[in-house]
């Protein structure tokens, strides 16, 4: 058999291993009530399968945790600070760098630098986090994803694409004085993992420098977006996955980066500029948030382990087998005939909750109705991303209605194997067939922050 149709296998080996519990019916019926009927409320140790995030679950190798026993301690200047300043330049380019203790930390600071009361910030497609800390530096965002995104049949190779038309209107509309800068998400985490492509993001940047707009990247997921840049985008087929996320990032003027995704890490983050004024004001406010610019929030060996993870998220054969795993899970289901998003993300499979539950409104939460019933079937845990995670409108207080009604399957990277999956395909499966008996949900508890974190629900009468 020619090389190339062979079949593949993780590119690493198994050291030490995490046992997990199987929990029975009764505990999972007794642990979904307690939880509210919301998955971020369960315990981890009644849960089988984790799927309710990629974020700070990868597995380490060998190697970051043998960084870790050299981290440099330092409250100033440590050792490893500059190791990792060193990484994000050589790996990402941007000049300065600005450790933070998560994405969020980093969105905060960015938010907080750069937005005024008024301003407007394009991007595509919104994240939670990320909105929440522009409305609350008094910012309003505004979608100009492309339309495709929207359509969870669609099939466009690039659904994370920005509408530049969008952007020209946006820009007519409140005039670039008013618009600090476009946020664009490297794999759109909301619109089912889905990439933008390279020709996208060079149009973007020409349109916005013509308007002396700013371009932030938000970089959680660059190395899985630039994978299917290799993979889908004519002309790229033969860069390496670096070189591609340094022409990604060279497109942009900084980027806020939640370490917990690609760079292989359980907690970190940064925000990183080539303006130095920008800089400047950012770090500054890290010692208010964070605090000193020489760690912000991490501690020295985490940014060791995080310094080895950038180096170790780029290996062709480490994306290759984390998408590949992703796209496995997904083909399972699309030949089983499940609704998903498509194509598959980099970094979960979504179900499409509207379709897979036509019988149940969207004002009775059907995304969080379908994570409780598999986990009720399984033990699988996963993650609304619907309406409850789409909040309320900051003026009228009604709920936002978003067109997609998913819930994520997200997968750890390094962490489950191949017969998990099959697990999962399994319990999806078997939710589907049965799917006419899920019934909707009422909010009983609705937080004022994030409320899909928190909220609590219970199962409406049939
Ligand atoms: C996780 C995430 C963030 C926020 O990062 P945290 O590390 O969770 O604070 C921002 N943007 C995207 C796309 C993310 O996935």
């Amino acid at each position: 058999m020619p090389a190339n149709k062979r079949t593949w296998a993780e590119p690493f080996k198994i050291k030490v291993v995490e046992p997990v519990n199987i929990p029975s019916p009764a505990t999972r019926e007794r642990a979904i009530r307690e939880a509210g009927f919301n998955t971020f409320l369960l315990r981890s140790e009644d849960v089988y399968i984790d799927l309710l995030t990629d974020s700070g679950t990868t597995a380490m190798s060998d190697r970051q945790w043998a960084a870790m026993m050299v981290g440099d301690e330092a409250y100033a200047g440590s050792k490893s600070f500059y190791r990792l300043e060193e990484a994000v330049q050589t790996w990402y380019g941007y000049k300065y760098v600005v450790p933070a203790h998560q994405g969020r930390g980093a969105e905060n600071l960015l938010s907080k630098t750069l937005i005024k009361p008024g301003d407007i910030v394009p991007g595509n497609m919104y994240f939670t986090t990320t909105r929440l800390h522009q409305e609350l530096a008094g910012g309003t965002f505004v979608d100009v994803i492309i339309p495709e995104a929207h359509d969870p049949t669609s099939t466009h190779p690039f659904k994370g694409d920005v509408d530049l038309a969008r952007v020209e209107e946006v820009i007519d509309l409140y005039g670039a004085g008013r618009i600090p800068y476009i946020s664009i998400a490297a794999t759109v985490n909301l619109a089912g993992g889905q990439p933008i492509s390279l020709g996208n993001a060079r149009a973007v940047r020409e349109l916005a420098h013509r308007h002396g707009i700013r371009v932030i990247l938000d970089a959680a997921r660059v190395v899985e977006n630039a994978y299917f840049i290799q993979k889908r985008e004519p002309g790229f087929e033969d860069w390496s996955i670096a070189a591609i996320v340094k022409e990604l990032c060279s497109q942009t003027d900084g980027c806020t980066m939640s370490a917990k995704k690609d760079p292989l890490v359980n907690i970190g983050g940064f925000l990183a500029v080539n303006d130095h004024a920008i800089y400047e004001d950012a770090a500054n406010l890290a010692v208010i948030y964070e605090g000193l610019h020489t760690y912000g929030g991490m501690a020295g060996r985490d940014m060791e382990a995080l310094a080895t993870g950038i180096e170790e998220s780029l290996h062709e054969d480490h994306i290759r087998a984390r998408v590949g795993q992703v796209l496995y899970l997904g083909q399972k289901l699309i030949d089983a005939r499940v609704p998903i998003v498509v194509p598959v993300g980099g970094h979960g499979v979504f179900l499409d909750a509207r379709a897979f539950l036509p019988h149940v409104p969207q004002e009775q939460y059907p995304a969080q109705a379908l994570a409780a019933a598999l986990y009720l079937d399984s033990g699988v845990r996963s993650m609304e991303r619907g309406i409850v995670s789409a909040g309320r409108n900051k003026e009228t207080g009604e709920e936002n209605k978003p067109k997609l009604e998913l819930v994520r399957l997200t997968i750890p990277r390094r962490v489950y194997t191949q017969a998990h999956m099959d697990v999962v395909a399994e319990s999806v499966e078997s939710v589907f067939a049965d799917r006419a008996s899920i019934r909707g949900l009422r909010m009983t508890y609705e937080p004022k922050y994030l409320r899909f974190f928190q909220a609590r629900f219970e199962p409406l009468e049939l």
